[in-house]
């Protein structure tokens, strides 16, 4: 439609049009409300609706059991950096972590405020291309829990779904931030989840957690009410205002994802989109991928030419076409390519055909 461009930004991202088109003519009147969700009370019959509509989309997406807690949360997926180890430093005030780039050293130096961080595994010596191989005898048992960042959003690598390691009776702790709802992850291997929405559950400001009901309700005592996980879980995520808006975005994306078929639908559908480009990078005499391929990422696709200026020209061509934000992160130069769920089939063929036709005129 109009003037829309393929947009590649790692987040905020893509959202799909559908929800925006959905969106647009609700925004003055919410069904016969006569006003806006933004304009509502959050404790009105309309938005616990959504609220509630919100939270059993994202149960039966994700099969998510009984036993687990779904908060909709502010402050980020940074906040749970902070939030984590206020509640979960139960017992040891220790946590094992496994460093696949910048977000989990985030996740590490928070966690270091609380207690012991130690850091099991690391791939920062080769930037981070690739998820370091585990043994699980390395595991601490005196722990609280265990960190890992699923998908590496600046890097481009991920744990798969058979990759998860197996912490046994220790807590699995897991940001999803950029690959949440992107593939089927077995939910009983992961005590807490957590997810900034902004890539693939809708606009910036709400945060997702999942937590198990065993680790709800034991915060350290100098925990603020607002950052104990057991208030939002009293309170069904109304405790203060919530970020509505986010919240009825997000209920909107996910019944999107329910009419692609689920998460596994989504998910075939990501693996062709991937494919298709990682296929082109392997073949290629120009482009290049950067991650070990048994750890590529489904949703972030980082690849280079090896030479800045050649870099930097494409990167302008393909923005004067309409394919913008492929600019890769600084600590990883080159391109990145951010395909998430709302992506469309259509952006990821024609941003390959660019490529290709680069690649014929500068060989
Ligand atoms: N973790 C990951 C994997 C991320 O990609 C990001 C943001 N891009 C964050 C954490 C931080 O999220 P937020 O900006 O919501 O705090």
């Amino acid at each position: 439609t109009q003037d829309r461009v393929f947009n590649f930004s790692a987040g905020p991202s893509v959202l799909p049009e559908e929800v925006l088109l959905k969106a647009s003519n609700e925004m003055l009147s919410y069904g016969n409300s006569g006003m806006s969700v933004m304009e509502m009370s959050h404790r009105s019959k309309d938005f616990l609706s959504i609220i509630e509509s919100a939270e059993s989309h994202m149960r039966s997406l994700m099969k998510i059991p009984d036993n687990y807690k779904v908060l909709f949360l502010q402050g980020g997926a940074s906040l749970q950096f902070s939030m984590i180890p206020m509640n979960l430093f139960i017992k040891h005030k220790k946590a094992d972590f496994i460093d696949t780039g910048a977000w989990s050293t985030k996740a590490i130096k928070e966690a270091k405020i609380y207690g012991e961080a130690n850091v099991l595994a690391t791939s920062k010596e080769q930037v981070y291309s690739y998820i370091p191989k585990l043994d699980s005898s390395s595991f601490s048992n005196d722990v609280d829990y265990f960190h890992i960042t699923v998908n590496n959003t600046i890097y481009g690598t991920r744990y798969t779904p058979e990759n998860i390691p197996n912490t046994g009776s220790i807590p699995l702790v897991a940001d999803m931030s950029s690959n949440i709802l992107s593939e089927a992850y077995d939910i009983n291997k992961f005590s807490l989840i957590y997810a900034g929405a902004q890539k693939n559950i809708g606009p910036a400001g709400l945060t997702v957690v999942i937590i198990k009901d065993d680790l709800i309700g034991k915060a350290m005592d100098s925990t603020p009410t607002i950052l104990d996980y057991k208030t939002h879980v009293d309170n069904d995520s109304l405790y203060n205002t919530p970020p509505c808006y986010s919240i009825y975005i997000c209920k909107l994306v996910l019944e999107w994802i329910l009419g692609q078929g689920g998460v596994k639908g989504i998910e075939q559908i990501n693996k062709y989109k991937s494919n298709l480009l990682y296929s082109y990078l392997d073949e290629s005499n120009l482009f290049k991928g950067t991650v070990v391929k048994e750890d590529r990422s489904l949703m972030n696709i980082p690849f280079i030419t090896g030479n800045d200026e050649l870099d930097a020209l494409f990167i302008k061509e393909a923005t004067s076409k309409g394919f913008v934000n492929l600019k890769g992160h600084r600590s990883v130069g080159g391109m990145r390519a951010s395909i998430y769920n709302a992506m469309p089939v259509d952006g990821v063929q024609k941003l390959i055909a660019l490529m290709k036709e680069f690649e014929v005129n500068h060989k």
